[in-house]
């Protein structure tokens, strides 16, 4: 993949967190004839449409972090686009790959929330299926199980070279940093933002603290992807994650150091601590030779300083 950056690469999903972050990092590359498309011009839903696209544009490659995502009261909310749009998008582009014969490799883009509720902490890739979902993201999850499979069975049947990454918990720019709907992260830079902004005197932090949650920066996710590409090809899916665990209190402290805000922290234990542990084991790409390279503070100080220029006016 590396030594071939003129070939057409078609980065699906290039406006959201996971695409953008690829489009930059191809791009920094060298790579010249990325293919990208806006929703309004190509609706990956549409099984005509990715097949006329795929017939006409004929990519080398295919990057598919196209999705359609969003937090817990999101997927409760429209749990049937959850898993229909999913099916669609992944279905119509694995399938449009492989019948317009151009593609050399895909990557599918899937996520943690794929594994058990209890799967075991740091999750291996082996604890796929061996148990019940967290029922909040069941309908995302189910999808992107589907998109393991997909991939498998088109490299099985008919020797489509698709392989699947599975990312821990992603920030960085473009993230979403919706008042009510975002993760942890974005929300803990909004809320010590405006607080700073306001003097507050403290800012409200839910749950106990005790939680452990493990982040990897999107551009270090963009650089295994690449990695990926280039170095692996085979029927199993590869965790990503950055092996690095931060409890919610220590991750709290530091985002208001990055921030500036000088109040006090209140613990808010009516709202709910979630999973007490969510770590990937990343073992399997670590032995390829990839590692992360942003540690959580740098990554907090850029995505702040994103946070201020692009979307603090939006809410
Ligand atoms: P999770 O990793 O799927 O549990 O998703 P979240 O990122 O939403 O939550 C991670 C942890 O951060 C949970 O223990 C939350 O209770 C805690 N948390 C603390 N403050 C906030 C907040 O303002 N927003 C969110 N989303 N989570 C918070």
């Amino acid at each position: 993949f590396l030594s071939d950056k003129s070939a057409k690469v078609f980065v699906a999903g290039h406006g959201g967190l996971v695409g953008s972050a690829v489009q930059r990092r191809l791009v920094s590359l060298g790579f010249t004839n990325l293919l990208v498309r806006r929703r309004s011009e190509l609706d990956l839903t549409s099984q005509p449409a990715v097949d006329a696209f795929f017939l006409l544009e004929r990519p080398r490659y295919v990057i598919l972090a196209a999705a359609k995502v969003g937090g817990i009261v999101a997927n409760s909310a429209l749990p049937a686009d959850f898993i229909a749009d999913n099916l669609l998008i992944q279905t119509n582009v694995v399938r449009a790959a492989h019948l317009a014969g151009s593609v050399r490799k895909l990557l599918f883009l899937g996520s943690s929330c794929i594994y058990p509720k209890f799967a075991p902490q740091p999750i291996p890739e082996s604890a796929l299926l061996s148990g019940p979902l967290e029922p909040t993201n069941q309908w995302y999850a189910v999808a992107k199980i589907a998109g393991v499979k997909l991939c498998q069975a088109f490299r099985l049947q008919h020797g489509l070279d698709a392989v699947s990454a599975m990312p821990t918990n992603l920030y960085g720019p473009r993230d979403n940093f919706h008042p009510d709907h975002s993760h942890v992260l974005p929300a803990l830079l909004r809320r010590f933002h405006l607080a700073k902004l306001a003097a507050a005197p403290r800012v409200v932090v839910w749950g106990s603290g005790a939680p452990l949650r493990e982040f990897l920066h999107v551009d270090d996710l963009a650089d295994a992807l690449v990695f990926l590409m280039d170095r692996y090809s085979d029927l199993d899916h590869v965790n990503v994650g950055s092996g690095a665990e931060i409890s919610i209190r220590d991750l709290a402290e530091m985002v208001r150091d990055v921030v500036g805000f000088r109040g006090e922290i209140v613990w808010d234990a009516s709202k709910p601590d979630g999973t007490p542990r969510k770590l990937m084991d990343s073992s399997k790409i670590a032995a390829m030779g990839w590692k992360p390279k942003i540690a959580l503070r740098d990554g907090l100080v850029e995505t702040y300083k994103w946070y201020v220029e692009n979307a603090a006016a939006d809410h």
